[in-house]
This record gives C-alpha cells, sequence and structure tokens, in this order.
C-alpha cells in the first residue's frame, strides 16, 4: 500500500525509520508522477482595496488534484515535494499556469494581476527573472499584471544575491510583496533597502488583532511602518467585519480572507467577479 505509507510518512516526521524512509520515496515518486500528469491546480483568492472595494488582484494558490485522497492542500504535499527536490519544477509549472489564467482572462475582457508564491530556493535559483520575463513573452502578458510573493526565510536566508534578483524583477516592472510580514525575523533595516511594493501582515497578528492588545499594536506599528517606507499593506486572514473595519480605520491599504473570498477554481471566481460586477452601487457590493 505505497499510498498509505506515503500518507504515514509525511505526516509522521521521523528520519530515523525505515518506514519513513519508503513513505518518503513513494511520496516523492507520487509527487514526481503528478507533475508529469499535471494533477496540480491553482485555486485564486482575490484582494481587494479597503478604500473602494476594488480588485486588485488575485492569489494563485496551488492544490494537488489526487487521483483517489481528493483535493489536498499546499500544507500536505509541499513540505514533501520541497525535500524531494520537485520545488523547481512545480515553481515552473505555477508561473506557466498562472501566467496562462492571467492572460486569457485579460484576452475575455476581465484584466486581473495574478499573484504566485515564490519559495525562499526559487527565489535564490540565478534565472528566475529571465524566465518569468520569457514566459510573459510567451503569453503576451505585460509585466504589470504578474505578482510575486516571497517570504521573510528568502531574504534572510542570502541577503546579497536576494536584493539581486530583486532588483532584476523591479527593472522588469514585476512587483514583490513580502508575504506572512511579522511573523518571522526580517531585518528592518534591510527591508528599507530592498525594492518590493508590498507587506501583507500575517495572519497570525490579524485573526487576534481584536482580543490581543500586542497583537493589534504590532498591526498598528506594521502599517505605519510600512507606509513610512512607501509600501502598500496587506492583511491576510480577515475572516470578521469587526476586524475588517478596524484595518479601514488603522489606514490598512488592501485585505484579504475568507470574509472577502475562499481561495477558488477559476470559474467560480469568474462567477464571483460577476456578481460584484452587477451588484455595484448597491449596499451588498460593499464587503464591510
Ligand atoms: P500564503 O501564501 O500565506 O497563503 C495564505 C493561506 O491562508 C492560504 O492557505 C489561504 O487559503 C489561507 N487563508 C486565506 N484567507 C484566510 C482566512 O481568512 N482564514 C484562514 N484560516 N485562512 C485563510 P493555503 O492555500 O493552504 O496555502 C498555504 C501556504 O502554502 C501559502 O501561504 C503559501 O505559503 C504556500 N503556497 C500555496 N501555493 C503555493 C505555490 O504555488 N508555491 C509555493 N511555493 N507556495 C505555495
Ligand atoms: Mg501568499
Ligand atoms: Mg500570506
Ligand atoms: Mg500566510
Amino acid at each position: 500500500y505505497q499510498a498509505k505509507r506515503a500518507e504515514s510518512g509525511t505526516m509522521i516526521y521521523d528520519a530515523s525509520t525505515d518506514e519513513h524512509d519508503v513513505g518518503e520515496l513513494a511520496m516523492g515518486t507520487e509527487l514526481r508522477r503528478a507533475l508529469e500528469n499535471e494533477e496540480f491546480v491553482l485555486h485564486y483568492q482575490p484582494k481587494v482595496a479597503l478604500a473602494d472595494q476594488c480588485v486588485t488582484s488575485v492569489e494563485a494558490l496551488v492544490r494537488w488534484q489526487h487521483p483517489t485522497r481528493g483535493l489536498l492542500p499546499p500544507g500536505v504535499f509541499l513540505p514533501a515535494l520541497e525535500r524531494s527536490g520537485l520545488m523547481q519544477p512545480l515553481t515552473r509549472w505555477v508561473l506557466r499556469e498562472a501566467i496562462r489564467q492571467a492572460a486569457s482572462w485579460r484576452r475575455a475582457g476581465m484584466p486581473l494581476a495574478v499573484a504566485v508564491n515564490i519559495s525562499p530556493r526559487s527565489l535564490l535559483e540565478d534565472d528566475l527573472p529571465a524566465r518569468v520575463l520569457a514566459k510573459l513573452l510567451a503569453a503576451d502578458l505585460p509585466a504589470s499584471f504578474l505578482e510575486l510573493e516571497i517570504t521573510e526565510t528568502a531574504v534572510m536566508t542570502d541577503p546579497k544575491k536576494a536584493a539581486l534578483v530583486l532588483a532584476q524583477l523591479n527593472a522588469r516592472g514585476i512587483k514583490v510583496s513580502i508575504d506572512d510580514f511579522g511573523a518571522g525575523y526580517t531585518s528592518l533595516a534591510h527591508l528599507r533597502t530592498l525594492p518590493i511594493s508590498a507587506l501583507k501582515i500575517d495572519r497570525s497578528l490579524i485573526s487576534h488583532m481584536l482580543e490581543r492588545d500586542e497583537d493589534h499594536a504590532v498591526t498598528e506599528a506594521l502599517i505605519g511602518l510600512g507606509h513610512r517606507l512607501g509600501l502598500t499593506v496587506i492583511a491576510e486572514g480577515i475572516e470578521t467585519d469587526e476586524v475588517l473595519d478596524r484595518l479601514t480605520q488603522l489606514g490598512c491599504d488592501e485585505a484579504q480572507g475568507y470574509l472577502i473570498s475562499k481561495p477558488v477554481a477559476p470559474d467560480a471566481l469568474e462567477g464571483w467577479m460577476a456578481a460584484r460586477a452587477v451588484d455595484q452601487g448597491s449596499p451588498s457590493a460593499q464587503v464591510s
């Protein structure tokens, strides 16, 4: 039962047992096959501007349409995929698919920028900017329709290299956000020097900001800091009207979360966008 073993291999990480090694191997094989068979799909979650409720872009989030286990979230397979050395081919596929989708939406009269999550290792690959540009050209999509989300880890692992890659992306007109901000240890002095356009405040701070004074204080400070540095500030993980209202009061620029929309398949996003367009102007068009 390879699948069973693969499952236990990823859930219980114990490098000291043979069981794990077998499970890890089986999982690696399964993931390699999944890449070849294109079993991965992208769901999209909108980000909206708090000032006017307009959709600013959509974030592409990968899922595995597993032949027997159903639709799997990235938390279940990304760690094993990374350990199997398969992050690079996955990143290439995600970029290609997100760019294809954005180009297709644009041709259909739904111009939407798409944000792609880039793992630390993928960011530090030498040819990322060149490959991204080649894909945009092939799809005939302007660079302003692509955004990349990177984490603090990527920036701090190899600051010099990261700065070089970010400069190259910036020169090509590709916007970069720092994802999960406030959950890690980015040196603020370093952040100031990087050509990034947005900070996404981590869900761990946002979800408790109304109950925990410390989280509220940090969130408020991060919004101020981001603005001082000329960055767009985005809050992720908004689940209630109360949190949305407070973030609006604090001057946060954009919001993302289940309250607005969960990540959904492309056709569901099209329906959601169409429904909002119809509602425009009426009170129900407001997310708050
Ligand atoms: P992330 O980039 O910070 O994405 C946000 C995650 O929070 C998503 O989980 C999203 O579904 C979830 N989320 C959004 N709003 C809410 C909310 O209001 N409440 C709650 N409880 N959750 C919310 P998901 O899709 O499971 O992705 C998890 C992580 O996996 C992502 O975190 C990202 O780091 C990574 N990931 C996803 N897709 C890719 C990809 O294509 N490439 C890479 N390298 N990483 C990816
Ligand atoms: Mg993200
Ligand atoms: Mg995030
Ligand atoms: Mg996050």
